[in-house]
């Protein structure tokens, strides 16, 4: 595991493992008699799927969840143990090795279930599985009378000893708007289906079906399990309500480049392509290594902030596939290999990628999770960094 960026790295995004900890501990603390899932998908949302299961683990997780099989064996081909739960499957998918690693299968369909028992008949395992009702989201799920069909499925393969109908869960379409109509109707149309599968005489482990939102916003929906991934992130999901520190949550995330290039330039000169930005003073312009390959949104052309020595810019002009340009003005002292804060934990030293999400037209969500590989992850947790404070007094 890297904890040091490699010489001369563009850019690096240093990721905050006790803060992923911590979030942890500070959401359990919110339903303290409730299962935690931290969501670990898309790369722990570009934050690294490994590092940041094993300190969400660290923090009090016991389940961990990911929305493809191929994520959810990554973890255990790394030895992670404990649940780990995936729901996002196609025809065809070859469920052997999940059950070989035990992992909990949410199923939307009967054709999913029946390959699913299928695969658990020819490997001898019983596959515990998670059935999914659409309670109003309109996207996963089953919907009425198709989730009556699955759970009379359901039913029959756990009596015939393939499947064991461990869990039933759903999504939430509003949770983000407390008070939104669709929240009460989801949370009763999903109190309908967890009673339908209990009379089919099903014996749940698990109901589960908050987000980040309804797990800060609404304990009614907490039932046995919160499914909770923005928040284990530090970020808030709810920003119209509250930034991050006001659930005592803190930002894992801090994106870091280095200048490539300081060169002075006169008034007048257009400034990247399209000449969208063209300056009104002889100044000097900072070239800064990363761009729209590495998930820097094209959008954020003119609009992107970033911070440069404790100093807010605005992106210059466009953002090209590897690089953009901040117009740093005529006194700046900044110097190629200079660092440049896109965004991070601290509102006071830098952008936050809800500042981000806000001037791109998008979600904070999506800020951090598009960002690429090219990009290096360096994890700090307390031990490097007091590691590196003694190598400092040393
Ligand atoms: C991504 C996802 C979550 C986590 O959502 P957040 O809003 O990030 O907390 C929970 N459940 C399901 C089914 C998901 O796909």
């Amino acid at each position: 595991m890297l904890t040091h960026p490699q010489p001369g790295s563009p850019a690096t995004a240093y990721i905050d493992l006790d803060a992923i900890a911590a979030n942890v501990a500070t959401l359990r603390s919110r339903a303290p008699s409730t299962a935690f899932m931290a969501v670990v998908k898309a790369d722990a949302y570009g934050h690294g799927l490994l590092p940041v299961a094993r300190a969400a683990q660290r923090g009090g997780a016991n389940w961990l969840g990911t929305a493809l099989l191929g994520e959810a064996l990554e973890l255990r081909a790394d030895g992670i143990t404990g649940r780990v739960m995936t729901w996002l499957h196609v025809p065809g998918t070859d469920y052997a090795p999940a059950l070989a690693e035990e992992i909990d299968l949410g199923v939307s369909a009967a054709w999913d279930l029946q390959e699913v028992a299928a695969a658990a008949r020819s490997t001898g395992h019983i596959a515990r599985v998670h059935l999914k009702v659409d309670s109003g989201l309109g996207r996963g799920g089953a919907y009425a009378a198709d989730f009556s069909a699955l759970v009379a499925d359901a039913r029959r393969l756990q009596e015939q000893g393939s499947v064991r109908v461990v869990g039933v869960w759903s999504h939430f379409a509003c949770a983000d708007e407390p008070g939104h109509p669709s929240i009460q109707a989801q949370q009763d149309a999903f109190d309908a289906a967890v009673d339908e599968v209990q009379a089919a005489g099903c014996e749940l482990e698990v109901r589960h079906l908050a987000n980040s939102a309804a797990t800060l916003t609404r304990p009614s929906a907490h039932y046995d399990l919160v499914r909770v991934g923005l928040a284990v992130y530090g970020l808030s999901p709810v920003p119209q309500l509250g930034q991050p520190a006001a659930y005592g949550l803190v930002p894992a995330m801090t994106l870091v480049a280095r200048l490539a290039l300081v060169k002075e330039v006169p008034a007048g000169q257009g400034v990247s392509y399209g000449h969208l930005y063209r300056t009104t003073e002889a100044t000097r312009l900072g070239l800064v290594p990363i761009g729209y390959a590495d998930g820097i949104p094209r959008h954020a052309s003119a609009v992107g902030p970033l911070s440069v020595a404790g100093t807010r810019h605005t992106i210059a002009g466009r953002v090209c596939m590897d690089q953009v340009v901040v117009d740093l003005g005529p006194g700046s002292r900044a110097q190629a290999g200079d660092e440049v804060v896109l965004w991070g934990a601290d509102p006071a030293l830098g952008p936050t990628a809800q500042e981000w999400a806000v001037s791109t037209g998008t979600i904070s969500y999506e800020i951090v999770t598009r960002l690429g590989p090219r990009v290096e992850r360096v994890y700090r947790t307390q031990q490097t960094n007091q590691a590196r404070q003694m190598r400092k007094e040393a």
